[in-house]
């Protein structure tokens, strides 16, 4: 499942070539995804320019001049390719979306397990809109901070793990980054997120955003090979910590791991998270 850093590398992959360009054409290939695709999309978009990009939680968000945005999530399986100009695409399975730009540049949204959304609102609605309004502060702006987190952790009963996937909280720390970052933090994932102190907070903070900044720039480096590849944008191979790492020696400790088991993992809310005992108190 696409997280924050594929999402943001989607992003900024789309920008160079949608950015300043205008929609010529959209073509559906199906009504829906996890929600049907917006009543008449190619009326409501074509001859639009479109001003800007950014992301919010894991939404892909395109500005159009006059107000508009296009959202798009990627779900579980979520897909976008760059068909460049004067290149002629033929449609493959799971292509369900194909915005053609004016200069002839092709963006296709593909979804195998068709859990992503397309939806179309005014950017004036965005705070309010039922997708956007329970969402908590960005991991990697200046809201989320330590007093924050203290505050909206205080009295949690639920783990620490919990809480940093909780989207009211926090957006965007998945499943994935949650397990790094408590075990660059030294926090044992099974703690009540309601008994952090100020300075562990502060820590992991820190480490949350540090794992985050890390995969997207590992998502940077990969955008100048995607053309080279299958133009598809936003997955690429990471270097994980814990995650997934059951049973290794962990990096930061010399224990005998035929003692110790190595990396552990443990189901939380029926997900992993996997953590070292001894290093994450
Ligand atoms: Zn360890």
């Amino acid at each position: 499942m696409p997280e924050l850093p594929e999402v943001e590398t989607v992003m900024r992959g789309l920008a160079p070539v949608m950015l300043n360009n205008k929609v010529s054409k959209v073509k559906l290939y199906r009504k829906d995804l996890r929600v049907p695709f917006p009543k008449n999309m190619e009326g409501e978009l074509a001859g639009l320019s479109i001003v800007s990009l950014k992301r919010r939680a894991k939404y892909i968000l395109v500005y159009f001049d006059g107000g508009l945005i296009l959202s798009v999530h990627l779900g579980m399986s979520g897909r976008i390719l760059i068909n460049p100009k004067n290149n002629k695409y033929d449609l493959k399975k799971h292509d369900h979306m194909v915005i053609t730009l004016q200069d002839g540049v092709q963006i296709i949204y593909n979804d195998p397990r068709r859990f992503g959304m397309v939806f179309i609102l005014k950017a004036s609605e965005l705070e309010t809109h039922a997708a956007f309004r329970h969402l908590g502060p960005e991991p990697l702006g200046n809201e989320f901070s330590a007093p924050y987190l203290v505050e909206s952790f205080k009295n949690k009963k639920a783990s620490i793990k919990q809480a940093l996937l909780d989207q009211r909280m926090v957006v965007g720390v998945g499943n994935i980054y949650a397990s790094e970052a408590l075990y660059q933090s030294n926090i044992n994932p099974q703690k009540l997120a309601g008994e952090i102190t100020a300075k562990k907070a502060e820590e992991l903070v820190i480490a949350t955003r540090d794992v985050l900044r890390r995969a997207i720039n590992a998502g940077g480096s990969t955008l100048k090979d995607y053309r080279h590849t299958d133009g598809g944008l936003g997955y690429f191979q990471h270097n994980f910590q814990v995650y997934d790492q059951e049973g290794k020696a962990c990096p930061d400790c010399n224990c005998n791991i035929d003692k110790t088991g190595g990396i552990k993992r443990i189901v939380q809310s029926g997900r992993s998270t996997f953590y070292c005992p001894s290093k994450q108190k």
